[in-house]
């Protein structure tokens, strides 16, 4: 990144200095789309999984259109990031024709392929089916390759948002028409991601200008956001889940009634997300930050409320327990000693409530 911010050039400028930055970008390009499994010429990059997220949907539908097609069924996840869910109910509003559905999820939060398979059944016309590569908040790592399959007898396209999962599991793009990434999700910088693009699939721009991005996405390239997402990319390797499974098997001797989200299904190497019953999440965040432990809560907080997550909420999770929900995220640099004060801090905390309770 700080080679990058040096040549100080514009890519798409001819003279030496443009023609390196040319270079860190494309370098870069290569990194992502070996790490996706995708040809570097399908990376369009933007700035984060949010924007990924919001020109696969508007994308595909402006293309399709513009193409001489319609999009005419919209089948997004209940557990879709927000950025998935909040673009897909305001193009469902503003599409003329354009049904959205909800693909229901199982209790251990994976996504109901029964169920996928009757609303692609029940109607007619193309659709346009979003289903995350793994969860952000329960890290449950989703059947892709099941529902490509599905699609595969319809006429449509698969977005996944892969936000999540690249870097951390092995993760091939080859399956979806359109894929999603962030930079700092796997050690990158914030602020810089990717869409990749199946070659054929409709793509309209939404940010119109100097063509930027083979035309796809307008507006000077972030030579050194896009440089530092290459390099994480390139050192990317999918972590091992040592850490978390000692953490969990920790946690449930010392708080026996803990709830583990998600515990039956397949999930991300580094995610727990659990409830300690007697200990609302809020206090839970502060009181382990004192102790230099930071997880988060698995609650969306909006003007000082806790809002239950809509994702342990589709997965049938009651809101008594929902509201005591934190999730840990272990990294590439997380050790032995970081699970120590976690459990140690946890137990401190939990035997703090139930003992302030009885009194
Ligand atoms: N999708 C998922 C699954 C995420 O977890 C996130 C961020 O937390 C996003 C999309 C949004 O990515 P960004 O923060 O790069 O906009």
């Amino acid at each position: 990144m700080e080679r990058a911010l040096a040549i100080g050039g514009n890519p798409s400028s001819v003279h030496g200095q443009g023609r390196a930055a040319r270079a860190e970008v494309e370098q870069a390009r290569e990194a992502v789309a070996a790490l996706a499994g995708a040809r570097a010429q399908d990376v369009v990059f933007t700035s984060g999984g949010t924007e990924a997220n919001a020109l696969a949907l508007w994308g595909a539908a402006q293309g399709a259109m513009e193409a001489g097609t319609r999009i005419t069924r919209l089948f997004v996840s209940a557990i879709e990031h927000d950025s998935v869910l909040a673009n897909a109910a305001a193009l469902a509003e503003r599409a003329p024709g354009l049904r959205l559905e909800t693909i229901p999820v199982t209790s251990d939060g994976v996504v109901d392929l029964d169920a996928l398979r009757a609303l692609l059944r029940e109607g007619k016309g193309r659709a346009l089916v979003a289903v995350m590569a793994a969860n952000n908040e329960t890290g449950v790592v989703q059947p892709i390759a099941d529902v490509a399959a599905l699609l595969k007898e319809h006429e449509g396209y698969l977005l996944v948002d892969a936000v999540q999962a690249i870097g951390k599991i092995p993760f091939a793009a080859s399956t979806a028409d359109y894929v999603s990434l962030s930079a700092h999700k796997l050690g990158g910088p914030q602020g810089v991601g990717a869409l990749v693009v199946r070659e054929g699939a409709p793509l309209a721009a939404t940010m119109r200008g100097g063509g930027q991005e083979r035309g796809h996405r307008a507006g000077t390239e972030n030579v050194a956001g896009i440089a530092g997402f290459g390099a994480a990319a390139k050192v990317a390797t999918p972590l091992p889940a040592a850490l978390r499974d000692r953490f969990e098997a920790e946690l449930r001797s010392a708080v026996p009634d803990v709830v583990i989200f998600g515990e039956k299904a397949t999930r991300l190497p580094n995610t727990s997300n659990f409830a300690l019953p007697a200990v609302g999440a809020e206090t839970a965040v502060m009181a382990l930050d004192l102790e230099g432990v930071m997880v988060s809560s698995g609650s969306a907080c909006s003007s000082g409320k806790v809002k239950p997550s809509h994702v342990l909420h589709a997965m049938s999770v009651p809101e008594s327990i929902a509201r005591s929900a934190l999730r840990v995220s272990f990294g590439w640099n997380s050790t032995d000693q970081d699970v120590d004060a976690a459990i140690s801090a946890i137990s401190q905390l939990q035997s703090r409530v139930r003992s302030r309770a009885a009194a």
